[in-house]
């Protein structure tokens, strides 16, 4: 074993749809935008088809051709950027449903493909994709005539439970579709959480799927697990690493690890980290480098085999909040090198 091994429980991922599905009276669907937040998305598509999913959402027109091919012609693909300059034919070609963004696009989607399904983006005030409140109302008559599947917006709070944002934007997303018959979605993973209000007709959770924040009860998808190359001994006042930014303040066994920033282990959790020895911490020290890391086995009795990142002792958010970020861009950003095992049943 070189790499890295990355078990991914689908098992635990269906778990978590479900238990979400659970939390509200409406349709469930399922974000798997990036790879299936790095997990991938057919696998991801497939599993939770299977177990009731019938509408998936993706970022970009071209993640869709694998959902496709992995959910079969029935399931409801969206598209969270629309339907851009260049899009049309993977739309037509694989039966997707871009969430249109502006005039612009409504416009292209309605010349270029008309009579195929189509969604509504709308922005409540996170300023970042959808039409605002003037360019709805200049559009609504013409976009609601052609009936689309779903008008959608996204909250920019939702993980912030007492966020004043939460409310204001519900009381936008009420108004700009005030009176209208299609299908409305609001929440993602955080907005299932605040409550029935928020809910509409169609959640759409991606993180809490995958195990992460603010769906705490998730459990957990992934482990990690680190082959160690070698064990050095060092005296004290010795260093480790580029910049010899950590220096041994004891007599030390330092074990070099295969995996580095080039997978997914960023370079902000150099000297912060904690890889486990079963139940024993041990912490990263020196810089994480481009294929390597460095972790402090002195407190254990013999020298590991591996060491384990993500796992029972460190969930995604664990690791994340060592490293200053989040559990999404650990997922997200999980390397290709590591071998992967799909774990089912
Ligand atoms: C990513 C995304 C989601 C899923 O959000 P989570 O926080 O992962 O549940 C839902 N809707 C939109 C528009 C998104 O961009």
């Amino acid at each position: 074993m070189t790499a890295g091994h990355l078990q991914i429980d689908l098992t635990a991922l269906a778990a978590n749809w479900r238990a979400l599905d659970a939390k509200t009276t409406v349709e469930t669907g399922a974000v798997v935008k990036a790879d299936g937040y790095g997990l991938g998305a057919a696998q991801v598509a497939a599993t939770l088809a299977s177990v009731g999913a019938r509408r998936f959402f993706v970022a970009l027109a071209s993640e869709g051709i694998a959902v496709r091919a992995a959910v079969g012609p029935d399931a409801e693909i969206n598209v969270f950027s629309g339907h851009m300059a260049g899009d049309t034919e993977t739309i037509r070609d694989h039966g997707l449903t871009p969430m249109l963004n502006s005039i612009d696009q409504v416009t292209r989607h309605l010349e270029a493909l008309p009579n195929h399904p189509f969604g509504i983006q709308l922005d409540t005030g996170m300023n970042r994709l959808g039409m605002e409140w003037s360019e709805w109302a200049a559009v609504a008559p013409v976009a609601l005539s052609q009936h689309p599947t779903l008008v959608m917006s996204h909250l920019a709070c939702a993980d912030e439970a007492d966020h004043p944002m939460n409310a204001y934007q519900l009381d936008v997303f009420e108004k700009m579709t005030k009176g209208i018959s299609t299908p409305r979605s609001l929440a993602a993973t955080g907005g299932m959480l605040l409550g029935e209000k928020y809910h509409f007709d169609l959640c759409r959770p991606g993180v809490g799927i995958y195990g992460g924040m603010p769906f705490e009860d998730a459990r957990q998808v992934v482990r990690l697990d680190l082959p160690v190359v070698q064990v050095r001994a060092l005296d004290t006042g010795e260093v480790v690493g580029y910049g010899n930014t950590w220096q041994a303040e004891r007599p030390s066994r330092i074990a070099t690890v295969s995996a580095g920033y080039a997978d997914g282990l960023i370079r902000a959790m150099s000297d912060r980290a904690l890889l486990w020895a079963d139940d024993h911490p041990c912490r990263l020290v020196g810089r994480v480098s481009m294929d390597l890391i460095t972790v402090d086995v002195t407190d254990l009795d013999d020298d590991p085999d591996y060491l384990t990142i993500l796992g029972p002792k460190q969930s995604v958010d664990q690791l994340a909040d060592r490293a200053g970020t989040i559990g999404y861009e650990i997922l997200t950003s999980l390397g290709r090198r590591y071998s992967r095992q799909s774990l089912t049943g």
